[in-house]
């Protein structure tokens, strides 16, 4: 077992409606030796590829891309901005995301100077439940030109759609921890192995 699953199993709470609570380490508390060991896990995994740009969404994507940067050669961040609004100067790629926790739809935005057809990205994700949040990203990557190396997620959930979804389009989604079941009135979650 790997120390994202060991963490998960005993800070992680399962809730109603398939939403796996990780806030003690994840979502609002931020475990940062954690974060390391996940940096180091996806360096290895995109060992090769010659990654210069991270790009996740705010907010939760942002501190363990901010880490995992370090590992691949100080990359830079961008983070997708949620915004309410479209914004029409064009200056902005855009996209469209429901949010699978809140059911609403954001508009996500990434300015295009920190984006174009050099760029080399990896996307990272705190969660990959339906793949809404990447299918936005995926659409701002290309917008910009910018070739997608490849995909870090921290928890996918495996019985939703998003991982199959998203690689069945050609992408290497490298998952941490894929849990394949979990249950709200036990408490008990299963992971792939
Ligand atoms: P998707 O767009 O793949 O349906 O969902 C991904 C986004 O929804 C993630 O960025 C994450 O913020 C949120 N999310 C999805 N499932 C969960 C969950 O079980 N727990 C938490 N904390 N966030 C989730």
């Amino acid at each position: 077992m790997n120390c994202l699953e060991k963490k998960i199993l005993e800070d992680g709470i399962v809730k109603e409606g398939n939403v796996l609570k990780v806030d003690a380490f994840l979502n609002h508390q931020c475990d940062i030796e954690l974060y390391n060991e996940m940096g180091k896990e996806w360096a290895k995994r995109f060992e090769g590829k010659n990654i210069n740009k991270i790009l996740t969404i705010e907010a939760s994507g942002i501190g363990i891309a901010a880490i995992a940067a370090q590992y691949f050669n100080n990359a830079k961040l961008v983070f997708a901005k949620k915004s309410q609004s479209i914004n029409l100067d064009g200056d902005m790629f855009t996209a469209e995301v429901e949010s699978f926790t809140h059911k609403n739809v954001n508009h996500v935005i990434v300015s295009k100077k920190f984006l174009n057809e050099d760029d080399h990205v990896l996307i990272i994700d705190d969660f990959l439940a339906n793949g809404c949040a990447l299918q936005g990203l995926l659409q701002i990557c290309k917008q910009s030109g910018s070739t997608v190396e490849g995909i870090g997620i921290a928890i996918e959930k495996g019985f939703q759609d998003g991982g199959k979804i998203i690689r069945n389009l050609g992408y290497q989604v490298e998952s941490l921890a894929i849990v394949d079941a979990m249950d709200a009135s036990t408490g008990e979650i299963k992971f792939r192995d």
